[in-house]
């Protein structure tokens, strides 16, 4: 989708800082970070939201589990634990209409969240 932010990032349209890439998945580190370490993991596949996923689709979810847990070792977060996060429509706070992975850690966090 052309018109997609996560989308143009994934076809190295806007630049990030991509830190991992396989298949099906590109991480980057967020722009905006929450956390020491923040890094979104999105499909390569434009998928909306995580309500969008489909029995076909959905295993792309578990695959971005998978990533972020490599991801935190890499990070140095995995000991210390780290927070993963799918925002999913306007009251979650979603603002970017391409599903993407939260991986948040380097510092404690609340629960709930506000
Ligand atoms: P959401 O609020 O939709 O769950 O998360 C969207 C995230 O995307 C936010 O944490 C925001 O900082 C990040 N973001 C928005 N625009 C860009 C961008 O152009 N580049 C990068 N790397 N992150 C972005
Ligand atoms: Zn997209």
């Amino acid at each position: 989708m052309s018109d997609c932010l996560f989308c143009r990032i994934v076809e190295r349209q806007i630049p990030a800082a991509i830190v991992a890439e396989d298949q099906e998945l590109v991480a980057f580190h967020d722009i905006n970070p929450q956390a020491p370490t923040h890094v979104l993991i999105v499909p390569k596949t434009h998928i909306a939201k995580t309500s969008e996923l489909t029995e076909t689709s959905a295993p792309v979810v578990a695959h971005a589990v998978l990533m972020a847990n490599r991801l935190a070792q890499q990070c140095g977060v995995a000991d210390t634990g780290y927070r993963l996060v799918l925002n999913c429509g306007p009251q979650a706070g979603q603002s970017v209409a391409h599903l993407h992975l939260h991986l948040l850690g380097g510092r404690s966090m609340r629960w709930p969240p506000g």
